[in-house]
């Protein structure tokens, strides 16, 4: 009988003995080629991730013919674009841009005599919601009258709303811009950000905001010499001058002021820091996009 015979044991013990040599063979073998599979797999996977040229990625953006490479909030507000234009440098030329914020108010009138008395450009960064007034619609007319530029500031002054997100900032900007075409039939082309580009409250957004109103053609101002005057309320007339023409051995100076209402010692001060700065060689301009900006910088 076979069964139980001294070769059936010969032969259970050299199948198994085949089978163990057989069954690692065919097991390491086909994780190998699975491996392989791995393998080919991530190395396309790696090579789709390279980073593309930036070059070769603005060519694929100029040629792609559509806008579906930007983000969302980039088709809000269609008509909200200027022409972009470059910057030239004036070089050593000493020219000081007086920079007005939070205006129009009742403070305006009294710094357009003055600019006007004294021959002097200077800019407007203004605020929406002042817009609403009758007579600061009278007053913004003026202010486009007499040669200066009108920059955008706000609608609302609210940090916390406006640098939420940049949909929330594009709308509280369109707001403004559209109230100032509307009224003096301009289209604003720089703006000033409330409390600078670098401040507390638009970190999360400040990048996408920046790339996306470039994108739109609008160039933003930040400034070199403060006036202090929204320091505190209490600062005297001659403080405000002190502060002003501060300037040391810079040659191109925008200086921040404000004509918003109660800003009287700003007004009062101004036709001393004209004067001052005119000895000290100064000539004014008014600001517009093909003005080199000064924008605040990171600490190192
Ligand atoms: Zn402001």
């Amino acid at each position: 009988m076979y069964l139980g015979s001294v070769r059936f044991f010969k032969h259970l013990i050299l199948g198994i003995v085949a089978l163990a040599i057989i069954i690692p063979t065919v097991l390491s073998v086909s994780f190998f080629i699975k491996n392989k599979h791995l393998l080919e797999d991530m190395s396309r996977h790696t090579l789709q991730n390279t980073p593309v040229k930036l070059s070769t990625a603005l060519e694929v953006y100029n040629n792609s013919g559509s806008d579906s490479a930007l983000p969302q909030y980039s088709g809000l507000y269609p008509d909200l674009k200027v022409p972009w234009k470059y910057s030239a440098d004036t070089g050593k030329e000493k020219v000081a841009y007086l920079t007005f914020d939070d205006g129009p108010s009742h403070v305006t009138q009294s710094i357009l005599d003055t600019l006007k008395k004294n021959n002097v450009e200077a800019t407007f960064f203004v605020v929406g919601s002042q817009l609403d007034y009758d007579s600061n619609q009278r007053r913004l007319k003026r202010i486009a009258k007499e040669g200066h530029t009108i920059g955008i500031h706000t609608e609302t002054h609210k940090y916390e709303e406006i640098y939420s997100s940049v949909e929330a900032y594009l709308k509280d900007f369109n707001t403004v811009w559209t109230k100032v075409k509307e009224i003096t039939g301009k289209k604003a082309e720089i703006f000033r950000f409330p409390g600078g580009s670098l401040n507390g409250y638009n970190q999360d957004v400040q990048h996408q905001l920046v790339a996306e109103m470039l994108r739109r053609g609008f160039k933003y101002y930040d400034w070199n010499i403060s006036s202090m005057d929204a320091a505190d309320q209490s600062y005297s007339a001659d403080r405000i001058v002190k502060y002003s023409t501060d300037v040391g051995e810079e040659s191109s100076i925008i200086i921040l002021m404000h004509d918003s209402e109660g800003k009287i010692n700003t007004a009062q001060a101004l036709p001393t820091i004209i004067s001052k700065l005119k000895k000290m060689g100064y000539s004014f301009k008014s600001l517009d996009s093909s003005v080199k900006p000064i924008i605040f910088g990171y600490q190192e």
